[in-house]
């Protein structure tokens, strides 16, 4: 008699539900489950200290989250996604859950909490809603020989691997649009479609790990360091944002206008303008973000706004007119400045709350430049950009407004952990430096 179960088929494997956080250093963490024991009301321990853990990998000494404490990892059901399709991976569904103290109410230092309380008072405050994306460059540090920008040839090079990323993406709900070789040697870029703000951050960190996934099923490497060798072309994470009412329609566009930008929304980039230098502690957060964060390399050193302008800290971007298709509800921001080192929730959070400080104080719109920015004369006195992580943690703790969007505990954790993080890596030699982000991120 023939026993139960077939021997030249893989046993089935239960799947498995993974309830995730993303940290202060942007890696995504968490604990998983069977998918068929987890219920709407189910909800996993946490521990505060796992705010210390930086980019390094280990928690650094003089935090206020010791060895004492509990928190729970509350999921958002509407943030359920199911991964399928990877090669030689099982199908896994995550879940993004904010942090909360064990009584449920929300913990002070959960960046989730952070984007979520923002997009609240951006609704409440001004009955404004936003819709965005995040683009990603990132580069496959394990192929070999030539790269030509943008070709052909470089777009079949990812093969496989390109298709699988953008079929997964779509069956997993998260809308891809484009997926394109860059400028960079072996440099990618990979978007998705724009949705409401959570949500849209959401992607960001799944999008990260899905690469991930695809390339390491591969036998091959992905990174998204903001540069991965001294004078390769940076990776950014670009965020694209609009402005509308509570009906969806937009706030952001005013033909008589400069820029066509609406009153509104020149308050918001201004704020956005104004606190860019404080908040790149947070949206360029690595070493290594200051060796992109440099003029020429369709980066941005400096803090100001530009019509379609890549070297912008905030870009307004064009609008497709072809066959007289309206631009009004096209026309939005992108923020150019960050890299993956910056935990998105919290970068969108911060985009947000410097917008709504703009709002608040009813900033005039700033300067828009137009055309190549000349910074030897006409754009000379545009404001800086931090030079360098040190500098940009200085920088923060100036800006009263910035640092008061964060609770205390949090902004001791940060720069406790980027000190030492900016102390241990600046021993090394740049090429070192970059090696070590490279296998970080
Ligand atoms: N690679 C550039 C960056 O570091 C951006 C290039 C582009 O405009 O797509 O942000
Ligand atoms: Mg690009």
């Amino acid at each position: 008699m023939l026993p139960t179960g077939s021997h030249d088929s893989a046993p089935e494997l239960d799947e498995l539900i993974f309830i995730a956080t993303t940290d202060i250093a942007a890696r995504t963490k968490g604990r998983s489950m069977r998918l068929a024991d987890f219920r709407d009301d189910t909800s996993l321990g946490w521990v505060p200290a796992n705010l210390g853990i930086g980019s390094l990998g280990h928690i650094v000494d003089d935090i206020p989250y010791g060895s004492t404490g509990d928190l729970r990892l509350k999921p958002d059901p509407s943030s359920r996604t199911r991964i399928d399709g990877i090669p030689g991976r099982p199908p896994l569904t995550i879940v993004f859950a904010d942090l909360v103290d064990t009584d449920g109410s929300a913990w002070e230092s959960c960046p989730r909490t952070f984007l979520r309380e923002a997009v609240d008072q951006l609704r409440d405050e001004f009955g404004i809603t936003t819709r965005c994306s995040f683009e990603h460059e990132f580069m496959d540090v394990s192929a070999q020989g030539d790269h030509h920008p943008f070709s052909l040839q470089a777009f079949r090079n990812a093969e496989p691997l390109g298709s699988t990323l953008m079929s997964v993406l779509h069956r997993a709900g998260l809308e891809p649009e484009t997926w394109l070789p860059e400028y960079g040697r072996h440099q990618y870029e990979i978007t998705v479609a724009p949705t409401d703000a959570v949500a849209a951050a959401d992607r960001a960190i799944l999008v990260r790990d899905i690469v991930y996934d695809i390339f390491t099923a591969h036998g091959r490497e992905a990174s998204f360091a903001p540069v991965v060798a001294p004078g390769e072309t940076g990776n950014g994470v670009h965020v694209h944002f609009g402005l509308d009412d509570a009906d969806g329609r937009t706030l952001v566009f005013d033909a008589e206008r400069p820029g066509r930008l609406s009153e509104l929304a020149g308050s918001f980039a201004a704020g956005i303008v104004r606190h860019g230098p404080a908040m790149a502690a947070l949206f360029a957060p690595l070493a290594t973000s200051y060796l992109r964060l440099a003029p020429h390399n369709w980066s941005t050193a400096r803090a100001f706004l530009g019509l379609q302008n890549r070297e912008a800290l905030l870009r307004i971007c064009p609008t497709n007119e072809i066959d007289g298709r309206d631009p009004s509800g096209q026309l939005h921001f992108e923020f150019r400045g960050s890299d993956i080192g910056a935990n998105p929730w919290i970068l969108l959070g911060m985009i947000l709350r410097a917008g709504m400080q703009g709002l608040r104080e009813g900033l005039a719109t700033p300067e828009i430049v137009e055309g190549e920015l000349d910074l030897d004369g006409r754009d000379a006195g545009l404001a800086r950009l931090p030079r360098d992580l040190e500098e940009a943690l200085d920088t923060l703790k100036r800006d009263e407004i910035v640092s008061g969007w964060f609770s205390p505990a949090f902004l001791a954790t940060y720069e406790a952990i980027k000190r030492d993080e900016f102390a241990s890596v600046q021993a090394r030699s740049l090429a070192e430096q970059c090696e070590v982000y490279t296998r970080v991120y």
